[in-house]
């Protein structure tokens, strides 16, 4: 049997795991790359591999950079069945028309310029029809249900605590009269989150194919997040402004309004209008009410449709679709403003961000992770002018961020779920993670849990022999576009860590935010010179 990896390999975007037994191919996930120009490059051209010879594909959960290339394959060549959980099913036929339409948009941009000077034109990864005729082929299945695909794979999909319907994948291969089990964790998510289940503790694995975005991070939560949601609420009410949050539409957004709810139930703030302003946050709203046998036992056991759907529908909460709706926003007082993208980079929260960050007496709460070069970053970073639609923006509104509402696991929790397995598995390939996480984790595992992890590298393949992972491919290796990689990935980590301390309480936070404006101003020299 044979693994190789052809995305996540030291990213955290394009998850994309290929297994050869001796008798089928198949993928675990087909993610879209996402961020730098020289990651976005992989995602166009075709496939390192040929998608006619894989036999199916199992899919861990829907964020684009899990699922987002399916109809790729399927536009060159991909025929079979695409296996996950039926909430992941549905949230896909949520993300994946609504990725294919932001390709067709790029690629129309780009096509004009092109046209203009005579250059040959660009296609689309692919269609919104690709994406809809590939959603045919995918099969829901329930959680920890056993699914005999072919004589020799069997796979069980276990609950990974990430977002609704999110997988980890336990995958049983016969070959020889021997029977081996391989671990997919898919993003393991943060405990606690409000509306699923923690994370499944798998016990026994040969091979384990294991995230690590936070493989070097921990959580720290300065001061209980749902206070501080609700401090930031009160006093943005008092001033009579909006508070306008920027949020992915799934997941984070229906956690937010499940809180607010609860909040104005139970008289912690005082009634407010929200208004959900985001076409895929209300189809992805739509899924999660029609999948709450996917929710936590805690909160959802034992009550019915109505008490469920009350946690998401009410008088105060309002879904907007239509663009009308969107544009009567502009002139709205004292209302909470729910809207994508989360980074702010794309989407009609740039509208909000325009008629509100002006405003002092309005607020920008951040409940997710801004990359770099976004609006949302620049923000967060204290700009005090910012282009948004081509028009400068001064930035009066009040800025805050919460860290709390992260999906994803942190070192602490990673290192604790590899720690249950009753006997260590022979193989641990790390994925899904950058530079100093991966390597960062690596060591932990290695001192803590005692297993020696491999970092897995881009298209590298591994023959998985009992105790040895021989490497039969070696990688690809990486263009990158910055000058110094390692460096930036230093600065990157230093200027996490000192956001974090800012955020404690008793820190000289001044000076922390100064050090952070001279880390920002290096950074942007790197990249300059890159
Ligand atoms: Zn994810």
């Amino acid at each position: 049997m044979k693994i190789q990896f052809f995305g996540a390999a030291e990213t955290v975007t394009g998850s994309c795991f290929m297994v050869t037994t001796e008798q089928e191919k198949f993928l675990v996930d087909c993610g879209l790359f996402q961020g730098s120009k020289d990651l976005k490059e992989r995602n166009y051209g075709d496939f390192a591999f040929n998608p006619a010879e894989v036999d199916f594909i199992l899919l861990t959960h829907a964020h684009v950079d899990h699922c987002g290339l399916i109809p790729k394959a399927y536009k060159h060549g991909f025929a079979g069945k695409i296996y996950t959980t039926i909430a992941t099913k549905e949230l896909c036929g949520v993300v994946l028309p609504d990725s294919a339409h932001i390709q067709e948009m790029e690629v129309e941009r780009k096509n004009r310029k092109l046209a203009r000077s005579g250059a040959e034109l660009l296609e689309p990864i692919y269609t919104v029809n690709d994406a809809k005729e590939c959603l045919k082929r995918f099969i829901g299945q329930k959680y920890e249900e056993e699914i005999v695909i072919t004589p020799n794979v069997t796979v069980r999909f276990e609950d990974a605590g990430h977002i609704l319907g999110s997988a980890i994948i336990e995958v049983f291969i016969k070959e020889a009269g021997e029977e081996k089990k391989l671990v997919f964790t898919g993003d393991i998510g943060n405990i606690n989150q409000p509306i699923i289940d923690d994370p499944t503790i798998i016990k026994q694995a040969d091979v384990v194919v294991m995230e690590s975005t936070y493989g070097n991070r921990y959580h720290i939560e300065a001061e209980n997040k749902l206070e501080t949601l609700a401090r930031i609420v009160k006093t943005t009410q008092k001033k009579g402004g909006n508070l306008v949050i920027p949020s992915f539409a799934v997941e984070r957004t229906q956690d937010l309004i499940f809180h607010l709810q609860v909040m104005m139930k139970e008289g912690v703030i005082d009634p407010v209008d929200i208004y959900i302003d985001s076409p895929m946050a209300v189809e992805a709203t739509k899924v999660f009410l029609d999948n709450p046998e996917f929710f936590t036992d805690e909160v959802f056991c034992n009550i019915s449709d109505a008490e469920c759907r009350e946690y998401f529908e009410g008088p105060h909460i309002n879904y907007v679709t239509a663009v009308e709706g969107s544009i009567a926003l502009n002139k709205i007082k004292g209302a909470i403003i729910i809207s994508a993208s989360g980074m702010a980079d794309a989407g009609r929260i740039k509208h909000h961000l325009k008629h509100n960050l002006w405003r002092r007496e309005s607020t920008v709460l951040f409940v997710g992770y801004q990359a770099q070069g976004t609006l949302g970053r620049r923000i967060l970073e204290g700009e005090k002018k910012v282009r948004i639609h081509g028009e400068e923006i001064a930035v009066k509104a009040d800025i805050f961020r919460i860290d709390g509402f992260s999906s994803h696991a942190d070192q602490r929790a990673l290192v604790e779920w590899v720690n249950n397995f009753e006997k260590k598995p022979s193989h641990l390939f790390l994925v899904h993670g950058e530079g100093e996480a991966l390597s960062t984790l690596q060591r932990v595992i290695e001192q803590e849990a005692g297993i020696a992890a491999k970092i897995a590298e881009y298209q590298a393949e591994y023959e998985i022999e009992d105790g040895v992972a021989a490497k039969v491919k070696e990688p690809v290796t990486v263009k990158e576009s910055l000058v110094m990689p390692e460096l930036a990935d230093s600065f990157r980590n230093i200027q996490e860590k000192i956001r974090d301390m800012a955020n404690m309480p008793g820190k000289d936070v001044r000076k922390l935010q100064y050090l952070l404006a001279q880390l920002n101003e290096i950074e942007r020299e790197l990249n300059r010179a890159g």
